[in-house]
């Protein structure tokens, strides 16, 4: 390596280390770019523009590296991968499936399989994609059954006849039974379609499982005994939970609620902090607590608190959510 080159590839490792990629890739940018002879150098810098959300840039410096003839067989299936991580981070999944379908050819990694499913299933692909989700579970001895029964679930969604849709939804749920999304649209479907004695049982067991993550599924439930059954069975359902030490908070918003409806702010107030002594305080405890007592400081103390995080990578955020916006994941959101 010539002084010129020396001289910018280590200034462009500085950068790297203080994690300043943009400066970074100028630097390398400056011998790269001209001659490329070091592939493995010059593929490396292809993922640096990724990571710092440049995909065009990535995409040109990957395919240009494949197309070298001096590229060695080792490197070929890296800069395939790298393109496929490229066009993914792009949102371009047609071009990303290209070369995932090349590389399938030679190697049999489940990750491939399980990006090959994430695809399908953006492309609303779902049958598909249940099926590749399911490949990969036996091929990794992951479980996957969480994403299986959601991708069966989205194909509910799109069935217009109630009977076909009840049934995937079963299949869904046999799979998984806990995903709260699944059971709720279930109990949505048997009501609208007149089958509320099974209605009920699911609505029970949807509170027995413990699924409701908002005060809203709770209301929504009351709606369905208010609907068909005595709504007074159903408040003492969920006192019945309350009793049982329940470590679900939305039991307690819920009877909160219950009492200061009936004027009982004492008792709401006790049912709160009863909880809060034995499982720890929850945003939405709080601040149901401080509307109770009308206190500004402590309203304004927590009215603005996010209410939910997601227990795979920590983002924050206001209302639940069924997939994290940052990671992904699935049903990962818990109130905090
Ligand atoms: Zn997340």
């Amino acid at each position: 390596m010539d002084e010129y080159s020396d001289k910018h590839f280590l200034k462009g490792f500085g950068f790297l280390a203080e994690n300043n990629i943009a400066r970074a890739l100028d630097e390398f940018s400056n011998v790269l770019m001209q001659k490329n002879d070091n592939l493995e150098i010059y593929a490396s810098m292809g993922s640096l523009f990724r990571r710092n959300g440049d995909y065009a840039k990535a995409v040109h410096i990957h395919e240009s590296a494949l197309s070298s003839p001096k590229l060695p067989g080792s490197l070929k299936k890296y800069i395939q991968f790298e393109l496929v991580k490229d066009y993914r981070a792009w949102g371009q999944n047609k071009q990303a499936k290209y070369y995932l379908d090349d590389l399938s050819k030679h190697d049999k990694s489940p990750v491939l399989v399980k990006i090959l499913a994430e695809i399908n299933f953006e492309q609303e692909n779902y049958e598909e994609a249940e099926k590749l989700f399911h490949k990969y579970e036996k091929i990794s001895h992951k479980d996957y059954s969480d994403w299986r029964a959601y991708c069966i679930y989205k194909q509910a969604l799109k069935e217009t006849q109630d009977k076909q849709k009840v049934k995937l939804l079963e299949k869904s749920l046999k799979i998984s039974p806990g995903l709260r999304i699944v059971n709720l649209e279930y109990i949505r479907t048997l009501f609208a379609g007149a089958q509320k004695e099974k209605g009920i049982s699911a609505v029970n067991s949807f509170i027995e499982n413990d699924l409701a993550l908002t005060e809203d599924d709770l209301n929504e439930m009351r709606e369905y005994y208010y609907d068909y059954k005595d709504v007074k069975d159903f408040d003492q359902l969920i006192m019945r939970k309350v009793s049982a030490k329940t470590e679900n908070p939305f039991y307690i918003l819920f009877m909160a609620e219950y009492f200061i409806k009936k004027d009982d702010l004492t008792r709401a107030k006790e049912i709160i902090k009863d909880f809060i002594n034995e499982h720890g305080s929850f945003k939405s405890l709080l601040k149901k607590y401080s509307q109770i007592h009308l206190d500004s400081v402590f309203v304004d103390a927590f009215i603005n608190e996010p209410e939910y995080k997601c227990s795979s990578c920590g983002t924050l955020y206001n209302d639940y959510h069924t997939i994290c916006a940052n990671c992904k994941s699935l049903e990962k959101i818990k109130p905090v």
